[in-house]
C-alpha cells in the first residue's frame, strides 16, 4: 500500500494522467492533480478522487511549458514521494514544415518539464528517504514514425534523462523509470473514431484494428487503468531494484 505517500502527477485532468492518479489513490496514495487550467471541473476531479478512495487529493494549476511553474508545482505541493511526469502534447507535420512554436512547445512540455520537476522533487524525496519517479514516455521514445519529429525527439530525450537520473540516485532508495505506452484509449482517441470511420467508410472495428492499431500487434488499445497499474507496480517493493529502464505497455509494438 502507498498509504502516507504523496504523488504528484503532471497533466492529470484527463486521459492517462487521471487514470494514473486514480490507481495511485486506489493504492492509498495522496495525490496532487495538475494541468494549466484552473476550472471548477479540475478541482472537482480531485474532490471526487478524495471521496472515492478516502485519500487527500488536491488540484494545483501549473503550466508545464514554463520551467518556473514546473518547479512551483513541486513547491506548492510541499514536495512528494512519487513524481509522475505525464503532461504531453502532439503535433504532426513533416520536419521542413514543422511550426517552430509547436516544436518549442512540445520540447518544453514533453521533455523540459521533466527536468524541472525532477530537479525540484529530488531533494524532497531524499529528505523522506524514499522516492519513485515514473516518466510517461511512449513507444515513440524507443522507435520512430514519420511527421512526429518534435514528439519523438522529446520522448527519446525523456528516456535518456530517465537513465541518467537513475544512475545519479542508484545508491539511494529512489528509482527512476519510464513507461512506454503504445496506443491508449483516452477520450481524445475515442473522439477520433467516428470521423475516421466516415473518412475511410469503415466500421468501428475496422478503423480500430486496421487504421489506428496498425502497428499494435495485439490489435487492442492499452487502457489508462493499465498505465496506472504499471505505475503502482513501479512504486511497489517488488520494483525496488528496477531503475533506469523502460516498461513497454504497447501490445507488442516495439517487438515488431
Ligand atoms: P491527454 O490530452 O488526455 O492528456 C494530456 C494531459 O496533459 C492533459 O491533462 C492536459 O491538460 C495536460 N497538459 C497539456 N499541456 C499542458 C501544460 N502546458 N501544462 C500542464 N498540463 C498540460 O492525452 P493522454 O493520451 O492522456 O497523454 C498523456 C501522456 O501520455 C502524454 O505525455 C502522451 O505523450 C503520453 N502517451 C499517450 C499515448 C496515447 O495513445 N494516448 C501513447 C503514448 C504516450
Amino acid at each position: 500500500t502507498l498509504q502516507g505517500k504523496t504523488a504528484i502527477i503532471t497533466g492529470s485532468n484527463s486521459g492517462i494522467g487521471l487514470g494514473i492518479a486514480r490507481e495511485l489513490a486506489k493504492a492509498g496514495a495522496d495525490v496532487v492533480l495538475n494541468s494549466f487550467t484552473d476550472r471548477d471541473e479540475d478541482h472537482a476531479l480531485a474532490a471526487q478522487i478524495a471521496e472515492e478512495f478516502g485519500v487527500t487529493a488536491r488540484y494545483i494549476k501549473a503550466d508545464m511549458s514554463k520551467g518556473d511553474e514546473c518547479r512551483a508545482l513541486i513547491e506548492k505541493a510541499g514536495g512528494c514521494d512519487i513524481l509522475v511526469n505525464n503532461a504531453g502534447i502532439q503535433h504532426v507535420a513533416p520536419i521542413d514544415q514543422f511550426p517552430v512554436e509547436k516544436w518549442d512547445a512540445i520540447i518544453a512540455i514533453n521533455m523540459n518539464s521533466a527536468f524541472h520537476t525532477m530537479a525540484a522533487a529530488l531533494p524532497s524525496m531524499r529528505e523522506r528517504g524514499w522516492g519513485r519517479i515514473v516518466n510517461i514516455a511512449s513507444a515513440h521514445g524507443l522507435t520512430a514514425s514519420p511527421y512526429k519529429a518534435a514528439y519523438i525527439a522529446a520522448k527519446h530525450g525523456v528516456v535518456g534523462m530517465t537513465k541518467t537520473v537513475a544512475l545519479e540516485t542508484a545508491e539511494e532508495p529512489i528509482t527512476c523509470n519510464a513507461i512506454c505506452p503504445g496506443y491508449v484509449l483516452t477520450p481524445l482517441v475515442e473522439a477520433q473514431i467516428p470521423d475516421t470511420m466516415k473518412e475511410y467508410n469503415m466500421s468501428r472495428e475496422d478503423v480500430v484494428k486496421n487504421v489506428m492499431l496498425k502497428r499494435q500487434p495485439s490489435k487492442e488499445f492499452a487502457t489508462v487503468e493499465q498505465m496506472g497499474g504499471t505505475t503502482v507496480f513501479l512504486c511497489s517493493d517488488a520494483a525496488a531494484q528496477i531503475t533506469g529502464t523502460t516498461i513497454s505497455v504497447d501490445g507488442g509494438w516495439t517487438a515488431l
